[in-house]
């Protein structure tokens, strides 16, 4: 599958940086971006919903789709599988809807080589403590969990050279900003 003039937009960086605010905030500014639902074989937080927040699958048909090739990326993070399920982005390219997936780094790098017309943009927090402050703050994992993600966030953070474009998450209304600014010009690049 190749993206066309659809746009595909990876917005990656550690666990804790803020991705999930900022996509909120761009896509208010945005409307016309949608989300790529990914899967994963973690638990449903409180407040999370099948099919909305993600499609929660059990490990062996999460196995299952991975052998039918239904997904474009996957990965093992802190103890899970996460993916992004080919349907998810098909549908809205081929209605021509620009897509953004909020992936972890692993799986951005597969999508850098399957999808290479994807923009890449690369979330970085101000400094490694604001990670800790934010996963504590969120009160969603208990903390061995945010133990495990700030170990993998440490090596995500060592992967921010290999992106075009990097975006610190100092200010939300900042860093929205700039990640507007990087949306906007592909989206014109691509409509001229
Ligand atoms: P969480 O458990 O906090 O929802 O997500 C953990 C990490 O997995 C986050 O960095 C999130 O961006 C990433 N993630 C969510 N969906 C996908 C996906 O489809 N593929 C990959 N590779 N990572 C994902």
């Amino acid at each position: 599958m190749t993206s066309g003039n659809s746009c595909v937009f990876v917005i990656t960086g550690p666990s804790g940086v803020g991705k999930g605010s900022l996509i909120a905030r761009l896509r208010e500014r945005i409307p016309s971006l949608e989300m790529s639902v990914s899967a994963t074989t973690r638990k449903p937080r409180s407040g999370e919903s099948d099919g909305v927040d993600y499609h929660f699958l059990d490990p062996a048909e999460f196995d299952r789709r991975v052998a039918a090739g239904e997904f474009l990326e996957y990965a093992d993070y802190s103890g899970n599988r996460y993916g992004t399920l080919r349907s998810e982005v098909e549908a809205r390219i081929e209605a021509g809807h620009p897509v953004v997936l909020e992936i972890e780094v692993q799986g951005a790098r597969q999508i850098r080589e399957t999808m290479p017309s994807a923009v890449q943009v690369f979330i970085a927090p101000p400094e490694f403590d604001a990670l800790r402050s934010r996963l504590e703050g969120r009160g969603t994992d208990r903390s061995e969990a945010i133990e495990a993600r700030l170990a993998v966030a440490e090596q995500e953070l060592l992967a921010r050279d290999e992106f075009p474009h990097r975006v610190v998450n100092d200010d939300l209304d900042r860093a929205a900003d700039a990640l507007e600014a990087i949306v906007r010009g592909k989206l014109s690049q691509s409509q001229g």
